[in-house]
């Protein structure tokens, strides 16, 4: 396949990914997009949480909010929505969802050029189908989603994690963390309650980080894990910041920007984490960490192995022996390294 002339493209849709993490390790790619491109009008098309990460971003001019639902619910939606993108006369659709849906959203919209994976069935309304086999479905996702651009451009991005805080987000989280060092404690995972680590032991880990290091604490999440924080909170011998349910993704991002360390599951916060090098310690359990660890020299991921992991699940139809087996010594023992190093 031929790379796509530059000159021909003024204005690009990319259609973002569906879940915050996976969207974080799509902009490697949106760099060298950018850098392929650098004259053309790149346009995400994302839902509204993922759409926060680029309303202020290098590599975007323009967000554009598709939720399923209201007037993009259901068929009838997506044929509403495509004719909107209709009259915005896009050159190319660059599609990082995998999903069939993405790629009749750009053909309905009328892209003359549509890249994107041949997934789902949708290779024959792809103009740029790329091909995918065992070896790019083990690729960490920040290469595989890179690989899929090099058969349409030759941009080099650099090749890092890329997120970006106006100076008024900065001067928020600084007023709402105030002074102090903090370590920020990610105990939830949208994805499902397999991805979770143990509540108490999160919060083990928090009375001796801030006894330690004389860390502050502040716990993250989105609002459907704030009975998790509830729990951390009371198990806690130390007094905790409660932010769980109560930033805004681009609060988030600021938040975790200005912390000193991380703990945290495989999560979307995780990789928004690692795109500001905040040092991170990542539970993993049924997930695998070659292709969904957070893209960072900074890191440490303590697993055990277990013989039913990587499973993928969202609930543990067993035990959960894969996160049972990790103990606040193994996730403290990984944050000390990582604290005498950037100490
Ligand atoms: S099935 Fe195994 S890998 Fe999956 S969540 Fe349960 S214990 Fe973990």
């Amino acid at each position: 396949m031929r790379p796509i002339d530059p000159k021909s493209i003024r204005r690009i849709m990319v259609r973002s990914t569906n879940w915050v993490g996976d969207a974080v390790m799509t902009t490697p790619a949106m760099a060298d997009l950018r850098d392929a491109f650098p004259d053309a009008e790149i346009v995400v098309v994302a839902n509204p949480l993922v759409a926060q990460l680029f309303t202020f971003h290098p590599c975007c001019d323009r967000v554009l909010i598709y939720e399923k639902k209201g007037a993009h619910k259901g068929v009838a939606g997506l044929w509403r929505f495509s004719r909107q993108l209709r009259r915005e006369r896009f050159d190319l659709a660059v599609l990082m969802q995998n999903a069939i849906e993405a790629a009749i959203m750009a053909f309905a919209a009328g892209i003359p050029r549509r890249a994107g994976y041949r997934t789902d069935a949708r290779g024959p309304l792809l103009t740029h189908g790329v091909k995918i086999g065992p070896e790019q479905k083990r690729l960490h996702h920040t290469e595989y989603y890179r690989h899929m651009l090099r058969h349409i451009c030759q941009g080099e991005g650099g090749g890092r994690l890329l997120l970006a805080c106006s100076e008024d987000e900065k001067r928020w989280a600084q007023t709402t963390l105030g002074d102090g060092s903090w370590v920020a404690i990610n105990p939830g995972a949208a994805y499902g309650s397999a991805k979770r680590w143990l509540p108490e032991r999160f919060a083990s880990v928090g009375d001796s980080l801030a006894e330690e290091y004389g860390l502050q604490v502040v716990l993250t999440g989105g609002p459907g894990e704030r009975e998790i924080g509830r729990d951390i909170e009371t198990a806690m011998r130390v007094p905790a910041l409660n932010l769980i349910g109560k930033t805004s993704v681009r609060q988030l991002m600021a938040v975790l920007a200005g912390c000193r360390l991380m703990i945290t599951n495989d999560s979307g916060p995780m990789h928004v984490a690692a795109a500001f090098d905040v040092p991170i310690v990542a539970v993993f359990g049924p997930t695998d960490h070659t292709t969904t660890s957070p893209w960072s020299r900074n890191c440490r991921i303590v697993r055990k192995p277990t013989d039913c992991a990587p499973c993928l699940l969202r609930q543990c139809p067993t035990d959960h022996r894969c996160m049972r087996a990790i103990m606040p010594e193994d996730v403290l023992s990984a944050a000390r390294r990582l604290l005498g190093d950037t100490a």
